[in-house]
């Protein structure tokens, strides 16, 4: 292709578009990994026994059901819901962030979260053009209701997104305050459960309290993030409109058949998420006998901290030299400035984080 022809065809491409960077993914081969929340263990042999067994039944040749029934009757089972609380799944929760901003995308509208979060709620309400509005949290990342508040009034978003726990601070918001959110808003509020899995914080009775609440969860941070599944529950009658923009078949049949087995053997998850929690507490307790930096309380599977001395960048640097790959927060928000964020692995690498941290000063 000449190059006048193929600046005249990026020159298509929507602005908005050109300014954006890729979402960046470290290599990861031969490292520790401790940079991207998943589940350190894998799946469970008995699990992978009964998913091999069920393929032999499973027709690739056609597409999948389209609704998914087998995990959708098996997940209603698990959270003892009834009607008119209704499940819909996605590739990813990611791809239900991108349906609900899509749905709501009318001229004007505008989607609020609070920052720093989960990146995602920007970056995608940027790629469907819609206004995004991030509130930030207080220094100690608990919300800021009075600047909430006063941004709800003011913009009446469509959409709002809260991550409980928080990523990338760890953090749960309080319950009352959540509340105080939901009534106030005009629109819907999405909780974001993504890390359901490690702490006792439940949305799901907020369901029945309030119409416009939407509750988003996912199997990635259990230990099926090779998957690509999540999912929202809501109000039928929502979620019935949200429905209609999910492409067909979004969710592939070697993902029914594994999700189905995994919920059959939901224990063994379960089993899994306390050794980590376990670890996370004993990480919280170990990290905090070091002055060298502050450590945020964590719900999740991962723990935030702020280097005091030593810049957050070359320490990130030196732990990746030593084959340990975490995430680096510095510059992603002024809050976060000087943090890492440390993904919870087994208990031996978890070990081999502390003393890697140990060695930096
Ligand atoms: C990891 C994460 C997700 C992404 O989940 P996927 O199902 O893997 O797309 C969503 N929300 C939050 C807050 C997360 O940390």
């Amino acid at each position: 292709m000449s190059n006048s022809k193929e600046k005249q065809i990026i020159s298509l491409i929507r602005d908005e578009i050109k300014e954006l960077s890729a979402y960046h993914v470290q290599e990861a081969s031969g490292f520790i990994k401790l940079d991207a929340m998943e589940n350190p263990y894998n799946l469970p042999d008995e699990v992978k026994r009964a998913w091999i067994a069920e393929l032999d039944s499973v027709f690739f040749n056609r597409y999948p059901d389209p609704k998914a029934s087998k995990i959708s009757e098996r997940l209603k089972k698990q959270l003892a819901l009834s009607d008119p609380i209704e499940i819909l799944f996605g590739n990813g929760s990611d791809e239900i962030i991108q349906m609900l901003v899509m749905a709501l995308a009318k001229k004007n509208a505008k989607v609020l979260s609070v920052e720093p979060s989960f990146v995602m709620y920007k970056m995608i309400s940027k790629f469907c053009g819609v206004d995004y509005i991030g509130v930030d949290l207080n220094p100690d990342f608990s919300l800021n209701i009075q600047a909430l508040k006063k941004q709800i009034v003011q913009e009446q978003p469509a959409l709002i997104f809260l991550a409980q726990p928080n990523n990338p601070t760890g953090n749960l918001f309080y319950h009352q305050e959540l509340c105080e959110i939901i009534e106030l808003s005009t629109g819907l509020v999405v909780i974001d459960e993504a890390y359901t899995a490690f702490t006792e914080y439940d949305a799901l009775p907020l369901l029945s309290l309030y119409p416009n609440v939407l509750v988003m969860r996912t199997f990635s941070k259990t230990g099926l993030a090779g998957l690509r599944l999540g999912y929202l529950l809501g109000n039928k009658s929502v979620l019935g409109e949200i429905d209609k923009l999910r492409l067909p078949y979004n969710i592939n049949v070697l993902t029914q058949t594994l999700a189905a087995c995994a919920l059959d053997h939901y224990h063994l998850f379960l089993e899994q998420s306390k050794k980590i929690i376990e670890a996370r507490n004993n990480l919280l307790q170990r990290l905090s006998e070091n002055n060298d930096y502050e450590v945020f309380p964590s719900e999740a599977n991962f723990i935030t901290i702020r280097f005091k001395k030593i810049n957050a960048k070359d320490a990130f640097l030196k732990l990746k030299e030593k084959g340990i790959l975490i995430k680096n927060l510095d510059g992603a928000h002024p809050l976060l400035s000087n943090c890492l964020r440390l993904t919870v692995g087994i208990e031996k690498e978890n070990t081999v984080l502390i003393s890697a941290l140990e060695s930096l000063r």
